[in-house]
């Protein structure tokens, strides 16, 4: 008899995008005519740079001629793609970080996912709330979230962030192991200042605990105070795991490359108190489960630092990031309340008074015809909520905003 692993059994479906896609049909089929604009993609949409495509050509005919062609690779990643990492990423921001600290894999999903394995089951995890979905999810499959009860999993401790604290998250009461954190935030897009990671970070030192540093949105950081990584903080390298992605830094949702930075002074314990090393034990997960991104996505990866790669991938983020301020300043015209874009493609809007996530989104679309994200499906604090983001065109942005001017609520 097959026994399955029942923690998945736990997991309820993923409705909130098969929702929303739902409902945008069922309008489009009694209003065919409608020009409906989608403020709710959460992928990017710009092609990738030339300077991108011209290392992606050059390695895949590297790897039609025998004098040239690579078999498996390093699981950690090519020499060259880390070292152009720890230079750009690290070094020239005066951060040291080791050529063995460093993972390069398909995807921060796959990592922020994984990195369970090498986590006993008996931590007590933290969440931000609202959250991206695969923290949560990922734990629930480990059996380390325990079970839905009113919309909450309730071995989880969930820390808020809302407009009440503004979207800074406060200690918890109870001692927690691990602590999600992803700065600039999806789906809120806040950031934390150095001050404010700190806390966490001393939090994270005085209880042992680790922490999880999403830093996927990291290249749309624009202000001064804003940490690009959490190693900024001092002691961080004793607590904390780094993940970034060129997923949204320069268009590679569909080419996926990332990499995980794990410092070999972060240890674990084993229930007998003694120390072990994270970096070990991921870098056994990873020669064991993963064997390397394709050489070609690498050598993609790479031209991300060239000088041209640099400006390019520069132009794109600055499109968007004016998605953001168009969205941004056209709401708040309208009197609306809104947090985020301006170190991040998300824009997070109060809803107005009396509508809840959903009840907005109706709004939009049926009045306005343009689709967003309701907040609560991030979370019971993204309730009464709703997210854009600025990966749609500049014109069509503009005419969502100039759509807006009507609104009646
Ligand atoms: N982390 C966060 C917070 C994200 O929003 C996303 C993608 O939406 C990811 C990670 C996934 O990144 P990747 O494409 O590298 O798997």
């Amino acid at each position: 008899m097959i026994l399955v692993n029942e923690n998945y059994t736990k997991l309820p479906g993923s409705y909130l995008f098969s929702d929303i896609a739902r409902k945008v049909e069922e309008f489009k089929a009694s209003n065919p005519d409608a020009k409906i604009i989608r403020l709710g993609i959460g992928d990017v949409t710009k092609p990738l740079p030339s300077s991108i495509i011209q290392a992606l050509h050059k390695a895949v005919d590297e790897m039609g001629d025998a004098s040239t062609f690579r078999g498996y690779g390093p699981e950690q990643g090519y020499d060259f793609l880390v070292n152009a990492i720890l230079e750009n990423d690290y070094k020239s921001n005066g951060l040291n970080i080791e050529a063995d600290e460093i993972f390069v894999s398909d995807g921060s999903k796959s990592d922020t996912g994984n990195i369970g394995d090498i986590l006993g089951a008996d931590n007590v995890v933290a969440v931000t709330d609202p959250v991206y979905p695969v923290y949560v999810d990922t734990n629930v499959m480990a059996g380390r979230a325990g079970d839905l009860v009113n919309n909450k999993w309730n071995k989880l401790v969930y820390v808020p962030c809302t407009s009440e604290n503004d979207f800074v998250p406060e200690l918890p009461k109870e001692k927690v192991d691990i602590i999600y954190l992803c700065y600039p935030n999806n789906p809120t897009g806040t950031t934390l200042t150095k001050d404010q990671l700190k806390v966490w970070v001393d939090y994270a030192l005085k209880n042992k605990a680790l922490i999880l540093f999403d830093g996927a949105y990291e290249a749309f950081i624009t202000e001064k105070d804003v940490p690009h990584s959490i190693y900024e903080i001092e002691g961080a390298k004793e607590v904390a795991i780094e993940f970034r992605s060129f997923s949204k830094t320069a268009g590679f949702t569909g080419t996926r490359c990332a990499y995980t930075v794990i410092p070999k002074s972060l240890m674990g314990y084993t229930k007998s108190g003694e120390k072990v090393s994270l970096n070990k034990l991921w870098n056994r997960r990873h020669t064991t489960k993963f064997n390397g991104v394709p050489y070609i996505i690498q050598r993609a990866a790479e031209a991300c630092f060239s000088a041209e790669g640099k400006k390019q991938i520069r132009s794109t983020i600055e499109y968007y990031l004016n998605n953001a301020r168009i969205i941004r300043e056209g709401l708040s015209q309208q009197g609306l309340k809104v947090y985020g874009g301006v170190n991040s493609p998300y824009i997070w809007v109060k809803t107005p008074e009396g509508l809840t996530s959903w009840g907005f989104f109706d709004y939009l679309l049926n009045e306005l015809n343009i689709v967003g994200t309701p907040g609560v499906g991030f979370g019971p604090s993204g309730e009464g909520y709703l997210r854009l983001t600025a990966f749609n065109t500049l014109e069509n942005t503009k005419e969502a905003i100039s759509r807006l001017k009507n609104i009646s609520l």
